[in-house]
């Protein structure tokens, strides 16, 4: 792991924002705990994006689907025969690796050598055998790119085989009767065996939209870069019915929408990129995704994909119940298209707080500060007295109490100003209200910034309106 990344899995660690699940038994891999800071953090981008799938569009409604599913649906969805990642183990090493994530570390690395046209057809090359299912194709590629175990610097593969990513369990107490359900891989066919319920019962209209939030599980191969891969994670996923035909518009419009909704998080857009799928997934007909420039590389957050009809389709042949909707503008039945937009909460945060981790020299001295968009940021504004008496907590508290209806505010008096100050940078308050003697006179404030650490003197009256104005989106 990079440097980079190992500050700021050690800053996410140590200022409460991410620990490793059950970290007193030593963890569990590729599962995280969010504290204090980071559940504020991860609550305020979950709301930020439920806000504006649906209340920035009257076409698009919420639900919440239980994580259990009845077996059929992931037979239907193509999940139980295909949700398969082709693995690999290193025989001196007896390290196991995704065969594709080999390949494509490969070809970051030629990318950053200057080998673009390389890089791209060895994805290419890529995509064509994992469509036909040509493992031992994947296998020759791999020995004939030379790529070598990073642990034991050897080419002595195994063959490839499929290893389906979905986890099972049992309902039922009594063994005969016990049948053998999945923890959804992920949150989408919720929505789709709910399509008809939603559509008739919200009283929608083609085109609209179904958003969901929610824990994904996929028994991943390699777990590895923190929260980036995990084998627990949360979803937030819309799936967009439209009338056949006009899907790829759609996808085009969905696809710049979520762009510019990374760009409003404040994500700056060399950070950016799209990457058009050179192996489209059983239901897709067009597929992208949305990358960031992690630590590691260029690496997906966000998926765009136009599902076709695949899901509803399947859902109606194997549940022998119709998922037609009638269109009364076209005087027609039909199974609507599908647009989804896909991302991950917990990726997103990660893009977060990578670029939000800021490392200045100030007069010689390191300041580390999270410069975190204050809609999202986890603490809005800490409430300081300068002293501990002369009748200043009492103010500080006064001014804590008008605010923390409206914002997650905190209020602290112990040690110097310079430290708390300094403790707030690392978790991304964009302000400190600073009372001191003056206050107690004519009720002024100093606001300190976080990003430039300027400071103005501002009366009480106003802390409420600009903080409205600062946290908006
Ligand atoms: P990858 O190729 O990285 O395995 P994917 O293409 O399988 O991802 P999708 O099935 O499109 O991913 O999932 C949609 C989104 O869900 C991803 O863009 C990502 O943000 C998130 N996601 C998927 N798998 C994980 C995981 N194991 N841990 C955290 N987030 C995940």
């Amino acid at each position: 792991e990079n440097t980079q990344l190992k500050d700021i899995i050690s800053h996410a660690k140590e200022y409460g924002f991410v620990y490793p699940s059950s970290e007193i038994y030593d963890g569990l891999q590729a599962v995280y705990d969010y504290g204090a800071y980071g559940v504020e953090l991860k609550n305020n981008l979950k709301r930020l994006w439920w806000e504006s799938m649906t209340r920035l569009n009257d076409n698009i409604v919420g639900i919440d689907a239980a994580i259990f599913m009845h077996p059929t649906t992931w037979k239907a969805s193509g999940h139980v025969d295909s949700f398969n990642d082709p693995m690999i183990d290193n025989k001196d090493s007896k390290k196991r690796y995704r065969a594709d994530v080999l390949i494509e570390d490969k070809a970051a690395e030629l990318e950053k050598a200057g080998k673009e046209e390389e890089a791209k057809s060895l994805l290419a090359t890529m995509g064509r055998l994992l469509e036909a299912e040509d493992l031992e194709g994947v296998r020759d590629l791999i020995v004939n790119e030379n790529i070598t175990c990073p642990v034991s610097g050897t080419a002595n593969w195994t063959d490839v085989r499929q290893f389906n990513l979905m986890f099972a369990t049992q309902v039922g107490s009594v063994a005969e009767d016990a049948s053998t359900i999945y923890l959804r891989p992920e949150t989408a066919q919720g929505i789709f065996v709910n399509f008809l319920n939603v559509q008739k019962t919200a009283r929608m209209k083609v085109p609209f939209g179904i958003a969901q939030i929610g824990k994904a599980f996929r028994n991943e191969i390699v777990a590895r870069q923190f929260i980036f891969r995990m084998r627990e994670f949360e979803q937030m996923e819309m799936q967009y019915f439209v009338r056949p035909g006009t899907e790829l518009d759609w996808y085009k419009a969905w696809a710049d929408t979520r762009v510019k909704w990374h760009k409003a998080l404040g994500i700056p857009e060399e950070k950016l990129r799209t990457h058009d799928h050179d192996k489209l997934a059983h239901y897709a007909n067009a597929a992208m995704d949305i990358e960031f420039d992690f630590p590691f590389g260029f690496k997906e957050v966000e998926g765009i994909h136009s599902r076709t009809d695949f899901d509803l389709k399947s859902h109606q042949e194997f549940s022998k119940k119709k998922q037609q909707y009638f269109d009364p503008e076209v005087n027609q039945n039909y199974i609507p298209y599908v647009i989804e937009t896909s991302i991950g909460a917990d990726r997103l945060f990660l893009m977060t707080l990578c670029n939000a981790f800021t490392e200045e020299e100030q007069e010689g001295k390191k300041r580390t500060y999270l410069k975190l968009h204050p809609a999202i940021a986890p603490v809005k504004a800490a409430i300081l007295p300068l002293t501990k008496k002369d009748g200043l907590p009492e103010k500080g508290r006064e001014i804590f109490d008008k605010l923390k209806f409206d914002f997650n505010v905190v209020y602290e008096e112990a040690a110097s100003i310079g430290k708390r100050y300094t403790r707030q940078d690392l978790i991304g308050t964009p302000f400190c209200v600073a009372v001191d003697h003056q206050t107690l006179e004519d009720n002024t404030v100093t606001i300190r910034h976080r990003d430039t650490t300027e400071q103005e003197r501002v009366h009480i009256d106003e802390l409420h309106g600009k903080l409205v104005s600062a946290t908006s989106f």
